[in-house]
């Protein structure tokens, strides 16, 4: 039986204080903090039992440490933004707690996403004997989960790598991103860069498309490469990849607003003046866009992720698909938001599950990828997302 602080009350944080609330056995007992308390204390009042609620700036080391220091949980639960990533890192070392996230730490002057900077805390965690579990989220977190699943039970040598990120949900506006719009079009609209051969091969945004047939009825959509982060630990970590790519599908009407939007400056991230103050174009859009928890009621269709998997067993050569496919609208009706949060949500709540229970404990910074799949893949079919896999007669090209 454990305490946790969960950290950051948007669209995931809601999934994760609902999945810990549900799992009393693992979750005694559970804080939700995040830097404005009346969206906390507005989760709270959904959940089936009581939890604490708390204001946090996690910008802020010395107010971090104090709460840590309040709430004395065993591990933090950071679903706040990356920008976060490395302040509350400090204050888990400074206090003693273990720690968990979903996203890479980015500068917020640069969308750049590396792990180097949480990677260099490896000494730090370690001599500490605590464990900070880098993301655990979907994609990066189930998808690094299914490589390593692929490779102890299905393959001798993995060649090709790829991640097929599809939301084939439909919200009904005109548009709206499906998580923090920030980080999803500063993720977007950055230059794609895949794993090939040993380096790194850089595209323009958006410049890769492929058309791929979806299973269970969701059918034929367009995918482009982008970056992702789990491409870095994962080439890293499976040293025997030739290739590995991430895919997202995009509707023509997503792509025609965002490609206005760019073009107009406002996705920029660099500050412009503006009637005498300084205003980041795309903090601007943000205001102006959608909130995506809103989007929970609204947003009708299925998710599917997963990964395609090329190389061989026993001399054979071998494609293998796994994936999950989630429906908007079961998300809505068990913790009231859409699917993106929901398959983010889940897997920080079984990522704190396995440290929690000992299976995944061990001092350093992990990836999911370095770990066991065997107990997150079981719970992955326990609470809420279920995995298929099946083999394919076609590579993806
Ligand atoms: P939201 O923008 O909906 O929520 C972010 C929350 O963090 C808000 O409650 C916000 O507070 C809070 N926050 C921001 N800055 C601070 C701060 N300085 N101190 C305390 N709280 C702060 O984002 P999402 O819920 O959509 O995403 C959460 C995280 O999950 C992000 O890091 C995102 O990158 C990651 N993610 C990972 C995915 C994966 O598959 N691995 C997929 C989707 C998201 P306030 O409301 O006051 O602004």
């Amino acid at each position: 039986m454990a305490r946790v602080l969960i950290i950051g009350a948007g669209g995931v944080g809601q999934v994760v204080a609902h999945k810990c609330a549900q799992v009393d056995e693992v979750f005694e007992h559970i804080t939700l903090a995040s830097r404005t308390k009346s969206k906390c204390d507005k989760i709270a009042a959904m959940l089936p039992r009581k939890i604490d609620t708390a204001e946090v700036d996690a910008d802020d080391v010395p107010q971090l440490v104090k709460l840590i220091e309040k709430v004395k949980p065993d591990l933090v639960i950071n679903v706040a933004l990356p920008y976060q990533d490395l302040h509350i890192m400090d204050a888990c070392l400074e206090a003693g707690v273990h720690y968990l996230d979903t996203a890479n730490y980015e500068p917020p002057e640069e969308a750049k996403f590396e792990y180097k900077w949480q990677w260099a805390y490896q000494d730090k965690f370690e001599k500490a004997g605590l464990m900070a579990l880098l993301g655990s989220g979907f994609d990066p977190g189930v998808t690094s989960v299914f490589t390593a699943h692929a490779k102890k039970h299905h393959f001798d040598r993995m060649q090709t790598l790829d991640i097929l990120d599809c939301n084939a949900g439909d919200h009904g506006l005109p548009f709206a991103t499906n998580f923090n719009p920030e980080i999803n079009i500063r993720e977007i609209t950055a230059n794609g860069r895949y794993w090939d051969n040993g380096q790194w091969v850089t595209t323009k945004p958006l410049e890769q498309k492929r058309v791929f047939d979806f299973p269970e009825g969701i059918g034929e959509k367009d995918i482009y490469l982008l970056y992702h982060e789990e491409l870095e630990s994962l080439s890293k970590h499976f040293p025997e990849l030739e290739r590995a790519r991430f895919w997202m599908t995009f509707s023509a009407n997503y792509l025609k607003h965002l490609e206005v939007l760019q073009n107009v400056g406002m996705t920029g991230i660099e500050p412009v003046e503006f009637h005498g103050q300084e205003i980041i174009p795309i903090q601007f859009l943000k205001a102006l866009l959608p909130d995506p928890a809103s989007l929970g009621p609204l947003t009708k269709g299925k998710t599917c992720i997963g990964n395609i998997i090329r190389g061989t067993k026993d001399g054979k050569d071998k494609i293998y698909y796994v994936y999950n496919i989630c429906d908007h609208q079961a998300c809505y009706r068990e913790v009231q938001s859409q699917a993106i949060s929901y398959t983010t949500g889940v897997p920080a709540m079984i990522g704190a599950k396995m440290m929690l229970e000992g299976k995944w404990m061990k001092p350093g910074v992990w990836n999911l990828e370095q770990l066991d799949p065997d107990p997150f893949m079981a719970d992955l079919n326990r609470y809420g997302l279920p995995w298929q896999e099946t083999w394919l007669d076609q590579a993806f090209q």
